[in-house]
């Protein structure tokens, strides 16, 4: 058996001991690159899967190459950054391809693509999987291999930031770059709804649905949203049917199964329950810790695992709150320069930790983003053009709008009696520098953490 067969067989083997899910996570882009004197080298795509299959499956790993070949005496892991590749057609796009076809996260530009509206980082690639989120992960993946022909609508819900958004997303992603020529929208259920109303203010809904005819796949993020909206459900209804009609994908994420959604007409309920419904649960424990494990590899940071542990052991609500606390350590890292030690830990976590139910109000975001500049509450709710002004005042408004859900008419009014449009421009600023400055992310967690601190 050659180098490349004896890979082959050992995934053939593989397949049958873990799920598809994980397979589909940890196996792809690996390869066997030497075999020496009974030495293996695989090839790995990235850090995590090395790590992840080091730890976690070397050991069935290595019993498979053995039962294969008695000469293997040991098998070792290496990062090989493979290209990235030009997005193109392939010839005959092979139904598994999804296992070969991942992009490197290092490359990935995240930048939201105009047309799709679809964020480059959320990816399959770096979705972690477990048993909590492992059916709507598998039926996901299932859907990239032939959208509009097995699970119709596909459903998706849970509670909040555990990786609905992300994972309707990937779909997305991932069926551009497997059929670039398909036509994808990903549109939040508030876009959805404005477009909607404003074409039927403007007499104009007649193109606005000839849009929707044309798309391949439609995903709406948060439809529960739509409760209660009658006009948009209407249209919705056609819109959906328009597309389900001509066996185009729709994939749609609530924070709730669709019988549970108040307020929502019957026969949108019975279309949403027609198709796949999965939900997200919460992850348990050892996979909370492989989460933070791989979210900070992915960070380049180095927590002891008896950080990891009281993270995992302390938060448990969902994946973002997770993400939240590792920036505050990765925080806590970058400014003093050293990892904290366990004790230092759960000083910066008792917020996150300790309070279930975090209040804040204008005032005392205001006085907080004021005092981290060291500026007076009146400098930044004042008008001035100040530069070193500007940016803590558009930060106020950015943590106001997204901490309290402020409108944007009250924010403006607030700050020195601005209209709307200048609250929007300053959200849409900080949120736009947010995707490609990772000091501004820490810089406003920092503030955040001061905010419910108090
Ligand atoms: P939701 O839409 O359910 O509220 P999001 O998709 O916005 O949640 O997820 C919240 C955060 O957690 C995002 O940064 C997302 O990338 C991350 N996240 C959630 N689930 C996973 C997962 N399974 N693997 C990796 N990251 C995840
Ligand atoms: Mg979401």
């Amino acid at each position: 058996m050659d180098k490349n067969e004896l890979w082959q067989a050992l995934l053939a083997q593989i397949q049958f001991n873990i799920s598809k899910a994980n397979f589909a996570t940890w196996f792809r882009n690996t390869g066997i690159v030497s075999k020496e004197d009974g030495s293996i080298m695989v090839s790995v795509p990235n850090n995590f899967s090395k790590e992840w299959l080091e730890n976690k499956y070397n050991k069935l790993i290595f019993k498979i190459l053995r039962s294969l070949d008695d000469g293997v005496k040991e098998v070792k892991y290496n990062v090989t950054h493979t290209e990235t590749k030009p997005r193109e057609i392939p010839p005959n796009p092979a139904p598994d391809d999804i296992y070969n076809n991942s992009s490197q996260m290092e490359f990935t530009e995240l930048k939201v693509n105009k047309e799709t509206n679809l964020n480059p980082r959320y990816t399959f690639n770096n979705f972690i999987v477990g048993p909590f989120n492992e059916l709507p992960q598998a039926a996901a993946l299932a859907i990239v291999r032939a959208p509009g022909s097995i699970y119709n609508p596909l459903f998706v819900y849970g509670g909040v930031g555990l990786g609905k958004t992300h994972l309707i997303q990937a779909i997305g992603n991932e069926i551009a770059k497997k059929f670039p020529e398909k036509k994808i929208k990903y549109l939040s259920s508030e876009k959805l709804t404005s477009g909607i109303v404003s074409s039927i203010q403007n007499h104009s809904i007649d193109k606005l649905k000839l849009l929707y005819k044309d798309l391949d796949v439609l995903i709406v993020d948060d439809i529960q949203f739509i409760a209660g909206k009658e006009k948009t459900q209407e249209e919705f209804f056609h819109i959906f049917n328009g597309l389900y009609e001509r066996n185009k994908q729709i994939i749609l994420s609530s924070d709730r199964p669709p019988k549970a959604i108040a307020s929502l007409q019957e026969r949108l309920k019975s279309r949403f329950e027609g198709g796949m419904i999965a939900d997200i649960s919460l992850p348990e424990l050892e996979t909370r810790i492989a989460i933070l494990k791989i979210k900070s590899q992915e960070k380049k940071l180095n927590f002891p695992d008896e950080i990891i542990e009281y993270v995992a052991q302390n938060i448990q609500r969902n994946v973002r709150e997770l993400e939240g606390a590792l920036n505050r350590l990765s925080a806590y890292q970058t400014l003093n320069n050293r990892i904290p030690d366990i004790e230092t830990a759960k000083i910066l976590l008792k917020n996150v930790i300790f309070s279930p139910k975090k209040t804040t109000n204008p005032e005392n975001i205001i006085r907080t983003v004021a005092c981290f500049y060291d500026l007076k509450d009146n400098d930044i709710l004042n008008v001035s053009r100040r530069k070193e002004i500007v940016k803590p005042r558009q930060i106020a408004m950015f943590i106001l709008r997204e901490e309290l859900k402020s409108s944007f008419p009250f924010i403006g009014r607030k700050f020195g009696g601005k209209d709307h449009t200048t609250a929007i421009h300053a959200h849409n600023k900080i949120a736009k520098e947010l995707e490609k400055d990772e000091n501004l992310a820490e810089e406003i967690n920092l503030i955040k953490e001061q905010i419910y601190s108090i």
